[in-house]
């Protein structure tokens, strides 16, 4: 990443909320934006294990908001009790689409979402800081083996 990096843009957001800023949070930041898929605290807390960071779940959950909130990482979808994440800072908006059946993930974009939220704030004089949208049902090939 060479534009404004994700760094510089949490570690003004941290200095802005008065927080303290770890080395923690930025490990917890770094490795967020090796992964180019969705992921969810366990596989992210073993990544960090298998490095060699010591760093507990209950950090990991707690820098997550953090991280939400200043627009560099967003939840994607809740299934089997817990969220999933990407992270979002250098790329396009998108949606997703999950089957139920054999749980794949497919990203979409259409810039109607994006004007839906735009009208939306003027009409309510609102802020969105991010859309999410999820269709939810079966793939062509789960809906063939019915
Ligand atoms: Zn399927
Ligand atoms: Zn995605």
């Amino acid at each position: 990443m060479l534009q404004a990096s994700e760094v510089e843009i949490f570690r003004e957001f941290i200095r802005k909320r008065g927080l303290r800023y770890t080395p923690e949070r930025e490990t917890i930041l770094r490795e967020i934006f090796k992964i180019h898929d969705h992921f969810d605290v366990d596989e992210l807390y073993l990544r960090l294990r298998n490095q060699g960071y010591r760093i507990s779940k209950a950090t990991i959950y707690r820098t997550l908001p953090l991280l939400i909130e200043c627009g560099l990482v967003q939840e994607v979808y809740h299934e089997d009790g817990h969220m999933h994440y990407e992270h979002i800072y250098g790329h396009e908006p998108h949606a997703h689409f999950r089957c139920l059946s054999c749980r794949r993930v497919e990203e979409f974009r259409d810039e109607r979402l994006e004007e839906v939220a735009r009208e939306f704030q003027e009409k309510h004089g609102v802020q969105i800081k991010m859309v999410r949208y999820e269709l939810l049902g079966y793939c062509a090939a789960c809906r063939k083996e019915e």
